[in-house]
């Protein structure tokens, strides 16, 4: 018995000095990032020949197994935290949570129930709490609760929606959001099983906001038709753009037709503890539900969303079921048991890192970076406006902004400008000097730059303009 035991223990020196390397090598990566170029390039052919290998059945020393991945594995990977990173969202994280994670993750500690873990319930209760409070939310009786992300949260509104507005009969349920939400509410809403007769995606304006007088249109249409509207999804901080749509103007329409109000905040939401975004998000705290996402603009590491509920009840009254194997562990109705608030049972202790961080950078420390990232936004607009090379497409808004190659004096027609501007991103990001990719709006091949990591400088994004220029000027099609 004995004999062919296995515990998968290391002796206390080699747990020690895997640690410790490993601590060093993070330290070490946050320190000279700057000298790092952030782009990873790889083929799958590439990787295989790095990694490709049957299952083991003999190990070998931990310290050679941790060589190879920071040798091959981290150093191909895009560092999304690097000053240069600025697509898509960046995850600028920052150390105290990666600490926090590593503590929640080596003491695996369960945040499924109040039972198995009543500090990390409790702090999931509180840093909440904190969450509500912040985006004025009712302090008593709202709720919410820790998910993998976004797109799960996300997800996780839709079913609650879903739930309280519907029961259990969704065959009329009819749902609305516009063409610029996130492809994440279409995902859960597939998930979710409703037929495409059953979405509304209604056209946005000129800004790129919900188009008030035509979703009114569909809801009537609709309601005529004794279909049932019962959900709409706003956006504050749209991917492409930041815009925020009209949410109070949207929220008086949602009680009017008795609608569930989701806001996706996922990407702007954060922006609520600068001034300027507090005054841009008037109206959020209207939502039914909102949707935040930490591991963006509040510097948390991967995995972190959130939502928020208006009434905690919400959720116990979409995912509330009782086994019997749970029947021991119910406890009273203070002492939340978040696997009745959401899909996951076992669940990684989130809360920590939000807690760590806000206690001990404060949230001043946060409100100054998110209001840097604003400055820094509209630092960049107007450099970009005062040079002859460059158009602003869409001027900063939540610290995204959209630009292009254009020129004065030189007459290129649409297409062209298209070509030149998607030349520029696909050789900036093929020297791997910044990861900065397009998107399209009004039809334009665009560049966007998402600048909400609080350790890029103006210098470094002049740097990335400099490389941008130097590739237009090299373009075949700008001859
Ligand atoms: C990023 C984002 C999501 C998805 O969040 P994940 O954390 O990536 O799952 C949803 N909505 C918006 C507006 C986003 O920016």
């Amino acid at each position: 018995m004995k004999k062919n035991r296995a515990t998968l223990e290391l002796s206390k020196d080699e747990m020690t000095n895997l640690g410790y390397r490993i601590v060093d090598a993070i330290v070490d990566h946050h320190h000279t990032q700057q000298d790092q170029l952030p782009v990873a390039l790889g083929s799958r052919k590439e990787m295989d020949s790095l990694f490709l290998e049957e299952a083991p059945e003999k190990g070998v020393e931990s310290a050679k197994v941790l060589d190879f991945v920071l040798e091959h594995v981290m150093t191909n990977s895009t560092n999304m935290a690097h000053p240069k990173s600025y697509s898509f969202v960046p995850g600028p994280s920052n150390y105290v949570s990666v600490m926090a994670d590593a503590l929640a993750t080596g003491f695996n500690v369960f945040s499924g129930g109040w039972a198995a873990s009543p500090a990390a319930a409790e702090l999931e209760i509180i840093t909440i709490q904190w969450l509500l409070k912040i985006f004025g939310f009712p302090a008593k009786k709202g709720g919410g609760i820790f998910t993998s992300g976004g797109s799960m949260a996300n997800l996780t509104a839709l079913a609650t929606a879903r739930r309280i507005k519907c029961g259990s009969d969704f065959s009329k349920a009819v749902i609305y959001l516009s063409d610029q939400a996130h492809s994440s509410n279409i995902k859960a809403i597939r998930v979710l099983g409703f037929k495409k007769e059953q979405i509304r995606i209604i056209p946005t304006d000129g800004e790129f906001k919900f188009a008030v007088n035509k979703l009114k249109n569909c809801i009537a249409k609709d309601r005529l038709e004794g279909l049932h509207p019962f959900c709409l999804i706003a956006t504050s901080g749209t991917t492409n753009t930041g815009t925020v749509d009209p949410l109070t103007e949207l929220s008086s329409i949602c009680k009017q037709e008795d609608i569930w109000f989701h806001i996706d905040g996922a990407y702007g939401a954060a922006a609520i503890l600068a001034k300027n975004g507090k005054q841009v998000l008037k109206g959020i705290e209207k939502a039914d539900s909102l949707t935040v996402d930490p591991h963006k603009w509040f510097y948390q590491p991967y995995e972190m969303g959130c939502l928020l509920v208006r009434n905690h009840k919400f959720l116990s009254q979409t995912f509330t079921e009782k086994p019997e194997y749970l029947r021991d562990i119910e406890g009273n109705t203070s002492e939340i048991n978040f696997y009745d608030h959401g899909i996951q049972l076992t669940r990684r202790f989130r809360a920590l890192k939000f807690y760590m961080s806000i206690k001990t950078f404060g949230l001043q420390e946060f409100r100054k970076a998110i209001t840097y990232n604003f400055d820094l936004a509209e630092a960049v607009e107007k450099r970009l406006r005062k040079s002859g090379e460059w158009e602003v497409v869409f001027p900063a808004t939540l610290a995204v902004i959209n630009f292009r190659y254009h020129p004065l004096g030189k007459k290129h027609n649409a297409n062209t400008l298209d070509k030149i501007n998607q030349y520029i991103s696909e050789h900036v990001v093929a020297s791997r000097e910044a990861l900065l990719v397009t998107t399209i709006l009004h039809g334009q091949v665009v560049l966007r730059m998402c600048l909400i990591n609080p350790r890029t400088t103006m210098d470094q994004v002049q740097e990335t303009l400099d490389l941008c220029e130097h590739f237009a000027k090299e373009c075949p099609d700008n001859q």
